[in-house]
């Protein structure tokens, strides 16, 4: 189910304390070799108010995402946490392009935020990952292959064993 990431602005301004608002659901963000989808779960918990036109909230956020091994392509899923204040100025011009009179106050920008914040954008299954055999393209931490030089040279392949992965 896809998260649900909007308030009612007026409820926030009617509300005489905090607002407290918690989700779950999915949120499909794609982040170089990193992203989530529909498999991938996303917990929010949110305390929000609107005093003198100044929207602040505290966002946590629980989350599961995927990422790919920049040497052998494999792909992980990996949990992770973070938690922010915002205080935003209604009456102000902002990057999140909300105001007072937007109908709905919607943490979705702040939540995409707070995730990618988090992604690795360099991730390797294991420091020591053997990457992909440059002949064959076997994975060569489950496999083992043994080419002769020849071969390797004329491979179409053979021109990855060149690249620093
Ligand atoms: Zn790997
Ligand atoms: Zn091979």
């Amino acid at each position: 189910m896809s998260l649900n990431t909007r308030i009612k602005t007026i409820e926030l301004i009617n509300s005489k304390q905090s607002f407290e608002f918690n989700q779950s659901g999915n949120l499909n963000i794609k982040y170089g070799c990193n992203f989530t989808d529909a498999k991938n779960g996303i917990d929010y918990d949110s305390l929000s108010m609107i005093e003198n036109n100044i929207l602040t909230f505290n966002m946590s956020i629980n989350f599961d995402y995927q990422a790919e091994c920049g040497r052998c392509l494999s792909v992980d899923t990996i949990n992770s946490k973070n938690a922010r204040d915002f205080s935003l100025n209604l009456d102000a011009e902002n990057d999140y392009e909300l105001d007072l009179k937007s109908e709905f106050i919607d943490f979705e920008p702040f939540i995409s935020e707070m995730i990618i914040e988090k992604l690795e954008l360099n991730y390797l299954c294991n420091t020591s990952c053997k990457g992909l055999c440059p002949d064959c393209g076997i994975n060569m931490n489950r496999n083992n292959c043994n080419h002769d030089e020849k071969k390797l040279k004329e491979s179409p392949f053979s021109s990855l064993s060149q690249l620093d992965l």
